[in-house]
């Protein structure tokens, strides 16, 4: 339980501490108390592990995908966040960068690699072309989100890896605020 506002007011010898002014934190720990401190804690932790080991699937589908091996290498350097590791196979990934535009003929070879992904899994557009086909606005192509769900949306026709590393982290917020996750690791959903 926290300690009032008063109490801390005592501890710390500050005499213009306004009403109130611990009262967000003090609920915060009220919220997480409630919803059972150590399942909470425990989510967090695998939800933390789980943003820190991001692992890429090997797959681009056009010149966006320049830009994603870009993000990979020395200059941008994307093992600062644990994402390095670009897996040879989607049962070994958990993240899936659509970088380039997505054809008629490639859309149901994403679906099923997609499909191959254990979970928890995720999806980065990268680009115009995937996201809406971009400037190839014709019959041949469809944006991806009409094939697989999509968790992170990157602009630009391609967007700098400055960008795509953007979305990780969009993504890595995401993932960390993700609820119940020690319920659905133990099958108890
Ligand atoms: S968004 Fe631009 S760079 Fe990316 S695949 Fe389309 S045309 Fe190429």
């Amino acid at each position: 339980m926290g300690l009032d506002a008063s109490a801390r007011f005592n501890m710390t010898g500050v005499s213009d501490v306004p009403e109130n002014f611990f009262a967000r934190v003090d609920e915060e720990s009220l919220v997480a108390l409630s919803d059972g401190v150590v399942t909470t804690t425990l989510g967090q932790a695998i939800n933390w592990a789980r943003k820190n080991s991001i692992w890429p699937m090997t797959f681009g589908l056009a010149c966006c995908a320049i830009e994603m091996m870009s993000m990979s290498a020395s200059r941008f350097d994307i093992a600062r966040f644990g994402a390095e590791v670009f897996r040879g196979s989607p049962r070994q990934s958990d993240l899936m960068i659509i970088a380039g535009r997505v054809s008629n003929k490639m859309a149901p070879v994403i679906r099923q690699l997609y499909q191959q992904m254990p979970e928890p899994k995720w999806v980065i557009s990268m680009g115009a072309c995937a996201t809406s086909t971009g400037v190839f606005s014709n019959y041949a192509l469809i944006p991806v989100n009409q094939i697989i769900p999509v968790d992170v949306y990157v602009p630009g026709c391609p967007p700098r890896p400055e960008q795509l590393i953007y979305g990780i982290m969009l993504l890595q917020k995401k993932i960390q605020q993700e609820a119940g996750t020690l319920k659905d690791v133990l099958n108890l959903g």
